[in-house]
């Protein structure tokens, strides 16, 4: 089978050169981001293998077709960017992994809190000028502290355990599970609830649902006129779910009193990418890195050792049985 690799970083080629040794594939390794344009770059090859920021639209998918493309490798979990409609009717496959790490986005979750709440990176830069003043660096326990999640899927539901083992209450909404959540090993769980509820009750609140169409802008000014001023808002899930100017209208208001973003609404020209030398040309991230309350990491919250290797074999396991003609267990079709 010969893949072509789109979006490749170097620690994409090291974990897969490093699998591919089981599974022998021709990898065409490419750095551009697969589009209409570049479409063509997968000619003679069977499979695709992608990323979150890759354009799978109608255009990208009838040129995969046209140059030979059977299916199509999601490494990652997300497939908002894939049009499955046009996939069906291209007769292409798609195939992603379903899960490799909930922890590693979980914890990364937890790390911009905690980061935020405790002003670490702060504290780092101004000890590092020998200056140990702690004016402006004061941070709130979380034992007590209500915290919201919103999506307790696998991300979601590890995410919760890890604050209720910091001693908080977890209030979490999602349309499809109800709970009672799984009780930790304190025998404390979450409680389910509705949306507003969730809104009004949260110091914190995490994003944790999938980028769908009822999903897009969930976090709007509506929204964040019900949350506790001061609320501190995390996104590690995808960009869009957050309508940016609103919360920049919400951090210049104070309703918003933090915010930790993994993800961001317009990333797909800006992330994976050093921009060091470039002039900034997106104004909403460039009035977010003004805010000395919120915290911007790039996409990384999946980026740990054994996410990259589960992602690595996941993906060629499923090329694997793409090419075996067995049953795909994780395809991704049009609802
Ligand atoms: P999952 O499918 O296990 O869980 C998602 C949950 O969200 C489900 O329980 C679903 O019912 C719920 N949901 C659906 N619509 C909702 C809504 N309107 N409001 C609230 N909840 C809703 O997915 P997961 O593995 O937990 O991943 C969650 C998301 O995290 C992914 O969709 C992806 O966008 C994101 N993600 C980000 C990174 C990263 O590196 N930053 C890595 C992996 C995944």
């Amino acid at each position: 089978m010969r893949i072509a690799f789109f979006s490749t970083r170097s620690y994409d080629r090291q974990f897969f050169n490093r699998m591919n040794a089981d599974f022998q594939y021709e990898i065409s390794y490419l750095e551009a981001t697969l589009n209409p344009v570049t479409a063509t770059l997968a000619r003679n090859h069977d499979a695709v293998c992608v990323f979150v920021n890759d354009h799978l639209d109608a255009e990208t998918i009838q040129a995969l077709a046209e140059n030979g493309v059977k299916v199509i490798a999601l490494r990652c979990a997300g497939f908002n960017n894939v049009d499955l409609v046009a996939a069906a009717e291209s007769d292409l496959k798609v195939v992603r992994v379903p899960a490799y790490s909930p922890h590693a986005v979980a914890e990364h979750a937890v790390a911009l809190l905690l980061t935020l709440n405790r002003k670490t990176h702060k504290a780092y830069n101004r000890v590092r000028e020998s200056n140990f003043s702690l004016d402006g660096l004061v941070g709130f326990d979380l034992y007590q502290r209500t915290v919201g999640v919103v999506g307790m899927g696998k991300i979601g539901s590890v995410f919760a355990n890890i604050m209720l083992g910091f001693g908080c209450r977890v209030l979490a909404y999602d349309p499809v599970q109800s709970g009672p959540s799984a009780a930790n090993a304190s025998g404390s769980s979450a409680e389910f609830c509705d949306l507003n509820t969730l809104y009004e009750l949260s110091d914190i609140i995490s994003l944790h649902c999938p980028l769908t169409e009822s999903t897009r802008h969930l976090i709007c000014e509506n929204a964040i006129m019900k949350m506790k001023p001061g609320v501190m808002l995390i996104n590690t899930s995808r960009g869009p779910i957050i309508d940016t100017p609103a919360v920049i209208r919400g951090l210049k208001q104070g309703i918003i009193g933090s915010l930790g973003i993994d993800v961001y609404e317009q990333e797909d020209d800006l992330f994976f990418a050093d921009h060091s030398a470039d002039v900034l040309l997106d104004d909403d991230i460039a009035r977010l890195l003004t805010f000395p309350n919120v915290l911007i990491t790039g996409h990384q919250a999946f980026f740990t050792e054994n996410a990259l290797k589960e992602i690595a074999h996941v993906t060629l396991e499923n090329l694997r049985a793409f090419a075996a003609g067995e049953a795909l267990a994780n395809e991704v079709k049009r609802s």
